[in-house]
């Protein structure tokens, strides 16, 4: 920045609550000031705050911080192709259809994070760090899972029979791991997150209980949870089908209801729309705007939401409801909740829009209720490139959906 210019609000023409463009594009190169244009500003003055950028409430976590320097870490370490060999095992994880608790533990396995003995003798607990089973080596990740003789056999017996290669070409576990992924075959897979956690609850059972687990109550238990998982994946898919079917439905008596929404165009920006209909269902106003650079959708859908209640506003509407799709946004509104992001930041402003009407209230409705907001916004990406500013289309009478 220049050497006068020590804080953000001196970019920010106070009285127009907008960003001041002869400043900024005497101080920043063209994409530099196109991407300070994309960020919204609140409608009132506030104090300035301390934001922690990397989680998504602007708040400090451990987890967080403690996340940001692992992958700095990893970044200095790693060449190209084991981040690219690490993409491909995390989408592989991500995609497994087993319950959440096996994939997170799952991911744990595979960033090394699980308390084996070793691990935690390292860490200075002072314990035995030999196999609680066989006593015959330290218990690691690799020992633990997949080369001690009673795992070994457990993988032999498993309905996938796997059989392991010579001890000297295993390689790592999270290598194993990613071979076995190879095969491609979801069933398979699913099974092997399953069996990973099995062999860990057993372990746990005979560290901590003294219990010894047989390997076939493994295996039954790893089906039947699998089996539990994929019915009641199958039911909920069948609910949000029917869901799915849910249509836009007038407000209540003397209400109207104002429907936002967002879209993202690809490398280019949100496109995003406001609908207010009356309790017949009779449009009142049309209004979208194309913002270039912004891509979280989140903000998009808040920027859209705060335009509808100022329209709202500016034409008299006293008894309004305010409709989106956006659960995290609605949730935020609902709660009023107050966090340090961008969004929190909009959130407040929204709210503080709510004391200008008799009566307002945030609801939720799934996107197929939302589609004529949803269409506005899209309508928007045919004029990405003209001055970013919401236009109103006159009179747009449509069936209510
Ligand atoms: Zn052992």
């Amino acid at each position: 920045m220049g050497e006068d210019i020590t804080k953000v609000s001196e970019l920010i023409d106070g009285d127009r609550r907008k960003w001041d463009e002869v400043l900024i594009s005497r101080l920043f190169n063209p994409s530099e000031a196109k991407s300070i244009y994309s960020i919204p500003i609140c409608s009132t003055r506030r104090g300035d705050k301390l934001v922690w950028h990397h989680s998504k409430d602007g708040k400090y976590q451990v987890k967080s911080g403690y996340k940001i320097s692992k992958n700095l870490k990893e970044c200095s370490d790693h060449t190209s192709s084991s981040s690219h060999r690490n993409r491909r095992i995390w989408k592989w994880l991500w995609a497994l259809s087993v319950p959440t608790k096996n994939k997170v533990f799952l991911w744990r396995v595979c960033h090394n994070i699980i308390p084996t003995k070793l691990a935690l003798a390292k860490r200075g607990v002072g314990l035995n760090p030999m196999c609680q089973r066989c006593g015959l080596d330290f218990e690691t990740m690799e020992h633990a899972f997949r080369d001690c003789s009673w795992v070994e056999f457990f993988w032999a017996a498993s309905p996938l029979r796997i059989r392991l290669p010579t001890i000297e070409r295993r390689g790592s576990l999270t290598d194993w791991i990613e071979r076995l992924a190879e095969r491609k075959d979801p069933d398979s897979d699913n099974m092997v997150a399953m069996l990973l956690w099995s062999v860990w609850w057993a372990r746990n059972e005979l560290v901590f209980k003294g219990r010894t687990i047989e390997h076939h109550q493994l295996y039954t238990q790893a089906t039947s949870r699998l089996e539990e998982h994929h019915q009641s994946a199958v039911l909920l898919s069948h609910e949000n089908k029917m869901k799915a079917n849910e249509v836009w439905s007038p407000p209540a008596h003397g209400y109207v209801k104002i429907n936002s929404d967002a879209s993202i165009m690809t490398d280019e920006g949100a496109g995003m729309g406001v609908v207010i209909r009356d309790d017949r269902g009779i449009v009142i106003e049309t209004s979208y705007r194309f913002q270039p650079n912004l891509f979280d959708v989140e903000v998009a859908e808040a920027l859209a939401c705060r335009n509808g209640i100022f329209l709202a506003r500016s034409l008299g509407l006293k008894c309004v409801m305010v409709e989106m799709d956006n659960q995290t946004l609605f949730r935020k509104l609902s709660r009023g909740d107050n966090d340090l992001s961008y969004l929190g930041y909009l959130v407040n402003d929204i709210c503080d829009l709510f004391s200008s009407f008799d009566s307002i209230r945030p609801c939720l409705v799934r996107r197929s209720g939302n589609t004529v907001a949803h269409l506005s916004a899209r309508c928007s990406f045919s004029e990405s490139s003209l001055e970013p500013m919401w236009r109103t289309v006159l009179f747009w009478r449509c069936s209510p959906n």
